[in-house]
Protein backbone atom coordinates (compact mmCIF):
# COMPACT_ATOMS: atom_id res chain seq x y z
CA UNK A 1 0.00 0.00 0.00
CA UNK A 2 1.14 3.34 -1.01
CA UNK A 3 1.08 7.15 0.53
CA UNK A 4 -1.93 8.72 -1.37
CA UNK A 5 -2.92 12.23 -2.39
CA UNK A 6 -5.93 13.66 -1.74
CA UNK A 7 -5.91 17.25 -3.19
CA UNK A 8 -4.49 19.15 -0.47
CA UNK A 9 -3.84 15.92 2.43
CA UNK A 10 -1.14 13.24 2.37
CA UNK A 11 -1.87 9.81 3.49
CA UNK A 12 1.94 8.66 4.76
CA UNK A 13 1.74 5.07 5.19
CA UNK A 14 3.20 3.82 8.56
CA UNK A 15 5.68 1.58 8.33
CA UNK A 16 4.78 -2.08 8.84
CA UNK A 17 1.27 -1.28 7.10
CA UNK A 18 1.10 1.18 10.00
CA UNK A 19 0.86 -1.47 12.55
CA UNK A 20 1.62 -0.59 16.14
CA UNK A 21 4.19 0.60 17.23
CA UNK A 22 3.96 2.63 13.45
CA UNK A 23 0.77 4.83 12.80
CA UNK A 24 -0.33 6.27 9.33
CA UNK A 25 0.40 10.23 9.37
CA UNK A 26 -1.00 12.88 7.18
CA UNK A 27 0.70 16.08 5.92
CA UNK A 28 -0.98 19.04 4.83
CA UNK A 29 -0.36 21.94 2.57
CA UNK A 30 -2.19 24.62 3.86
CA UNK A 31 -1.36 27.79 1.72
CA UNK A 32 -0.47 29.47 5.27
CA UNK A 33 0.37 26.29 7.42
CA UNK A 34 1.87 23.17 6.85
CA UNK A 35 1.22 20.74 9.18
CA UNK A 36 1.84 16.77 10.18
CA UNK A 37 -0.73 15.19 11.93
CA UNK A 38 0.53 12.20 14.09
CA UNK A 39 4.58 12.02 13.11
CA UNK A 40 4.76 8.29 13.12
CA UNK A 41 4.54 7.03 10.10
CA UNK A 42 8.70 6.42 9.50
CA UNK A 43 11.46 8.65 10.57
CA UNK A 44 12.54 9.02 6.75
CA UNK A 45 9.23 10.49 5.41
CA UNK A 46 9.00 12.69 7.94
CA UNK A 47 12.26 14.14 8.34
CA UNK A 48 12.12 14.95 4.49
CA UNK A 49 9.12 16.36 4.51
CA UNK A 50 10.51 18.54 7.28
CA UNK A 51 13.88 19.28 5.11
CA UNK A 52 12.59 19.64 1.38
CA UNK A 53 8.90 20.69 2.10
CA UNK A 54 8.52 22.73 5.27
CA UNK A 55 6.62 21.58 8.35
CA UNK A 56 5.46 24.58 10.61
CA UNK A 57 3.28 22.86 13.05
CA UNK A 58 2.53 18.90 14.24
CA UNK A 59 -0.71 18.17 15.21
CA UNK A 60 -1.55 15.17 17.73
CA UNK A 61 -5.10 13.22 17.09
CA UNK A 62 -4.32 12.04 20.97
CA UNK A 63 -1.48 11.46 23.22
CA UNK A 64 -0.38 7.90 22.65
CA UNK A 65 3.07 6.92 22.23
CA UNK A 66 2.96 5.22 18.58
CA UNK A 67 1.36 8.55 17.24
CA UNK A 68 4.54 10.91 18.91
CA UNK A 69 7.71 8.89 17.79
CA UNK A 70 8.92 11.15 15.93
CA UNK A 71 7.84 14.40 17.48
CA UNK A 72 11.34 14.60 18.18
CA UNK A 73 12.07 15.31 14.79
CA UNK A 74 9.88 18.74 15.31
CA UNK A 75 11.07 20.04 18.67
CA UNK A 76 11.04 23.71 16.81
CA UNK A 77 7.90 23.31 15.42
CA UNK A 78 4.68 24.07 17.66
CA UNK A 79 2.37 20.89 18.99
CA UNK A 80 -0.97 21.29 18.38
CA UNK A 81 -3.63 18.72 20.82
CA UNK A 82 -6.49 19.09 22.81
CA UNK A 83 -6.41 20.43 26.19
CA UNK A 84 -7.75 17.29 27.61
CA UNK A 85 -4.72 14.97 25.81
CA UNK A 86 -2.06 16.92 26.49
CA UNK A 87 -1.29 16.86 30.41
CA UNK A 88 0.65 13.22 29.57
CA UNK A 89 3.12 14.14 27.54
CA UNK A 90 4.41 17.52 30.35
CA UNK A 91 6.33 14.37 31.66
CA UNK A 92 7.23 10.71 31.90
CA UNK A 93 5.46 10.17 35.21
CA UNK A 94 2.33 11.83 33.87
CA UNK A 95 2.43 9.62 30.43
CA UNK A 96 2.66 6.66 32.92
CA UNK A 97 0.01 8.12 35.14
CA UNK A 98 -2.49 8.47 31.98
CA UNK A 99 -2.18 4.98 30.88
CA UNK A 100 -2.97 3.92 34.72
CA UNK A 101 0.19 1.78 34.79
CA UNK A 102 0.57 1.08 38.80
CA UNK A 103 2.96 -2.55 38.43
CA UNK A 104 6.00 -1.31 39.84
CA UNK A 105 7.50 -3.66 37.12
CA UNK A 106 5.55 -2.81 34.19
CA UNK A 107 6.00 1.11 35.11
CA UNK A 108 9.74 0.43 34.40
CA UNK A 109 9.34 -1.65 31.51
CA UNK A 110 6.92 1.67 29.90
CA UNK A 111 9.93 4.25 31.16
CA UNK A 112 12.37 2.91 28.98
CA UNK A 113 10.32 1.85 26.15
CA UNK A 114 8.72 5.31 25.87
CA UNK A 115 11.98 7.22 26.46
CA UNK A 116 13.92 4.80 23.72
CA UNK A 117 12.25 2.84 21.48
CA UNK A 118 9.50 6.04 21.53
CA UNK A 119 11.96 9.09 21.78
CA UNK A 120 10.00 10.75 24.14
CA UNK A 121 10.81 14.11 25.43
CA UNK A 122 8.71 15.93 27.46
CA UNK A 123 6.84 19.36 26.15
CA UNK A 124 6.13 22.13 28.03
CA UNK A 125 3.49 24.40 26.10
CA UNK A 126 1.05 23.54 23.42
CA UNK A 127 -1.60 25.60 21.29
CA UNK A 128 -4.92 24.13 22.15
CA UNK A 129 -7.47 22.37 19.75
CA UNK A 130 -10.59 23.91 20.82
CA UNK A 131 -13.65 20.89 20.72
CA UNK A 132 -15.31 21.72 16.73
CA UNK A 133 -12.76 24.76 16.42
CA UNK A 134 -12.63 24.99 12.39
CA UNK A 135 -9.42 25.78 11.28
CA UNK A 136 -8.18 27.67 8.19
CA UNK A 137 -5.20 26.43 6.75
CA UNK A 138 -5.21 28.23 3.64
CA UNK A 139 -7.19 26.74 1.07
CA UNK A 140 -7.53 23.98 3.78
CA UNK A 141 -10.28 24.01 6.22
CA UNK A 142 -10.14 21.64 8.74
CA UNK A 143 -12.59 20.56 11.73
CA UNK A 144 -11.69 19.21 14.32
CA UNK A 145 -14.53 16.37 15.85
CA UNK A 146 -14.03 16.06 19.72
CA UNK A 147 -14.10 11.98 19.54
CA UNK A 148 -13.50 10.77 23.31
CA UNK A 149 -13.29 7.19 24.59
CA UNK A 150 -9.86 5.86 23.52
CA UNK A 151 -8.50 8.76 25.38
CA UNK A 152 -10.30 12.04 26.81
CA UNK A 153 -9.72 14.21 24.28
CA UNK A 154 -8.76 12.37 21.19
CA UNK A 155 -9.50 14.39 18.20
CA UNK A 156 -11.20 13.22 14.46
CA UNK A 157 -9.94 15.79 11.35
CA UNK A 158 -12.63 16.57 9.24
CA UNK A 159 -11.76 18.19 5.67
CA UNK A 160 -14.35 20.18 4.45
CA UNK A 161 -12.81 20.88 0.69
CA UNK A 162 -11.90 17.20 0.32
CA UNK A 163 -14.34 15.27 2.57
CA UNK A 164 -12.01 13.68 4.08
CA UNK A 165 -12.37 12.26 8.05
CA UNK A 166 -9.37 11.25 9.35
CA UNK A 167 -10.47 8.93 12.93
CA UNK A 168 -7.17 8.49 14.06
CA UNK A 169 -7.37 5.51 16.73
CA UNK A 170 -11.12 4.51 15.96
CA UNK A 171 -8.94 2.77 13.71
CA UNK A 172 -11.33 -0.42 12.60
CA UNK A 173 -8.86 -2.74 12.86
CA UNK A 174 -10.28 -6.56 13.79
CA UNK A 175 -8.62 -6.51 17.12
CA UNK A 176 -11.53 -3.70 17.86
CA UNK A 177 -11.12 -0.55 20.09
CA UNK A 178 -8.70 0.18 22.56
CA UNK A 179 -10.44 1.57 25.82
CA UNK A 180 -7.98 0.91 28.70
CA UNK A 181 -6.17 3.88 29.88
CA UNK A 182 -6.65 5.77 32.97
CA UNK A 183 -9.01 7.78 31.27
CA UNK A 184 -10.77 6.15 28.38
CA UNK A 185 -14.46 5.30 28.91
CA UNK A 186 -16.12 2.70 26.78
CA UNK A 187 -19.91 4.50 26.73
CA UNK A 188 -17.59 7.80 25.24
CA UNK A 189 -16.03 5.19 22.55
CA UNK A 190 -19.40 3.93 21.30
CA UNK A 191 -21.01 7.14 21.23
CA UNK A 192 -17.58 8.64 18.83
CA UNK A 193 -18.45 5.51 17.06
CA UNK A 194 -21.37 6.62 16.38
CA UNK A 195 -20.79 10.32 15.68
CA UNK A 196 -18.43 9.08 13.51
CA UNK A 197 -20.28 6.74 10.90
CA UNK A 198 -22.12 9.81 10.27
CA UNK A 199 -20.26 12.26 8.82
CA UNK A 200 -20.09 12.65 5.06
CA UNK A 201 -17.03 11.90 4.02
CA UNK A 202 -16.06 10.75 0.72
CA UNK A 203 -12.87 9.04 2.16
CA UNK A 204 -11.84 7.95 5.81
CA UNK A 205 -8.35 7.57 6.97
CA UNK A 206 -7.55 5.73 10.57
CA UNK A 207 -4.11 5.65 11.97
CA UNK A 208 -3.27 1.50 11.76
CA UNK A 209 -3.46 -1.34 9.67
CA UNK A 210 -5.54 -0.46 6.31
CA UNK A 211 -5.63 2.97 7.29
CA UNK A 212 -7.62 4.26 3.92
CA UNK A 213 -11.59 3.32 2.96
CA UNK A 214 -12.57 5.14 -0.38
CA UNK A 215 -16.67 3.44 0.54
CA UNK A 216 -17.96 3.89 3.30
CA UNK A 217 -16.73 0.97 5.28
CA UNK A 218 -20.10 0.19 6.49
CA UNK A 219 -18.53 -3.39 7.26
CA UNK A 220 -15.63 -2.51 9.31
CA UNK A 221 -17.83 0.00 11.79
CA UNK A 222 -20.19 -2.83 12.55
CA UNK A 223 -17.44 -5.03 13.24
CA UNK A 224 -15.40 -2.70 15.14
CA UNK A 225 -18.20 -1.66 17.41
CA UNK A 226 -19.63 -5.34 18.01
CA UNK A 227 -16.24 -6.57 19.13
CA UNK A 228 -16.78 -4.14 22.03
CA UNK A 229 -20.27 -6.19 23.15
CA UNK A 230 -18.52 -9.44 22.30
CA UNK A 231 -16.09 -8.87 24.66
CA UNK A 232 -18.49 -7.82 27.37
CA UNK A 233 -20.94 -11.48 26.50
CA UNK A 234 -17.64 -13.41 27.27
CA UNK A 235 -17.46 -11.41 30.30
CA UNK A 236 -20.44 -12.19 31.71
CA UNK A 237 -20.63 -16.06 30.04
CA UNK A 238 -17.48 -16.62 32.51
CA UNK A 239 -19.32 -14.92 35.41
CA UNK A 240 -22.21 -16.94 34.86
CA UNK A 241 -20.70 -20.44 34.99
CA UNK A 242 -18.94 -18.80 38.28
CA UNK A 243 -17.99 -15.18 40.14
CA UNK A 244 -14.72 -14.47 40.20
CA UNK A 245 -12.28 -11.78 40.63
CA UNK A 246 -10.12 -9.86 38.28
CA UNK A 247 -7.27 -11.32 38.66
CA UNK A 248 -8.73 -14.59 38.18
CA UNK A 249 -10.73 -13.62 34.84
CA UNK A 250 -7.48 -12.01 33.28
CA UNK A 251 -5.62 -15.49 33.34
CA UNK A 252 -8.58 -16.42 30.95
CA UNK A 253 -7.64 -13.82 28.18
CA UNK A 254 -10.83 -13.43 26.88
CA UNK A 255 -9.58 -10.05 25.22
CA UNK A 256 -6.35 -11.20 23.57
CA UNK A 257 -7.26 -14.53 22.81
CA UNK A 258 -3.96 -16.58 24.21
CA UNK A 259 -1.56 -15.53 26.75
CA UNK A 260 1.18 -13.10 25.11
CA UNK A 261 4.36 -11.45 25.75
CA UNK A 262 5.78 -8.82 26.64
CA UNK A 263 3.30 -9.03 29.79
CA UNK A 264 3.85 -5.27 30.22
CA UNK A 265 2.12 -5.05 27.20
CA UNK A 266 -0.71 -8.21 26.99
CA UNK A 267 -0.93 -8.74 30.66
CA UNK A 268 -1.30 -5.28 31.44
CA UNK A 269 -3.56 -4.52 28.48
CA UNK A 270 -5.39 -6.93 28.82
CA UNK A 271 -6.57 -6.43 32.79
CA UNK A 272 -6.52 -3.02 32.04
CA UNK A 273 -9.61 -3.91 29.45
CA UNK A 274 -11.82 -6.01 31.58
CA UNK A 275 -11.43 -3.03 34.42
CA UNK A 276 -13.03 -0.67 31.87
CA UNK A 277 -15.75 -3.73 31.08
CA UNK A 278 -16.36 -5.04 34.53
CA UNK A 279 -16.67 -0.97 35.64
CA UNK A 280 -19.60 -0.25 33.04
CA UNK A 281 -21.23 -3.93 33.90
CA UNK A 282 -21.11 -2.59 38.02
CA UNK A 283 -22.51 1.28 36.78
CA UNK A 284 -25.18 -0.60 34.84
CA UNK A 285 -25.86 -3.19 37.52
CA UNK A 286 -25.31 -6.01 35.38
CA UNK A 287 -22.90 -7.31 38.11
CA UNK A 288 -21.84 -6.93 41.90
CA UNK A 289 -19.24 -6.84 43.58
CA UNK A 290 -19.10 -8.78 46.33
CA UNK A 291 -15.30 -8.34 48.71
CA UNK A 292 -13.23 -8.63 45.23
CA UNK A 293 -15.66 -11.01 43.19
CA UNK A 294 -17.55 -9.84 40.25
CA UNK A 295 -21.04 -11.80 40.80
CA UNK A 296 -23.40 -11.78 37.84
CA UNK A 297 -26.77 -10.25 38.10
CA UNK A 298 -29.73 -12.67 37.23
ZN1 LIG B 1 -4.08 5.48 20.57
Amino acid sequence: MEDRQFGRIHFLRGENKGRYPFANSLYIEGDNLRVIIDPSCSRGKLAYLRDQKGVDAVWLSHWHEDHFTYLYLFDKCPLWISAKDFPPLTGIEQLLDGYGIDNEDYRNYWKSAFQTSFNFRPRQSARFIQEGEIIDLGSVTVEAIPTPGHTPGHLSFFFREESVLFMGDHDLTSFGPWYGDAFSNIDETIKSLQLLRNIPARVWLTGHDKGLFEEYPAARFEHYEKVIYERENKILALLEKQPAALDKIATEWLIYGKPREPLAFFEFGERALLKKHLERLLRQGRVVLDNGTYVKIH
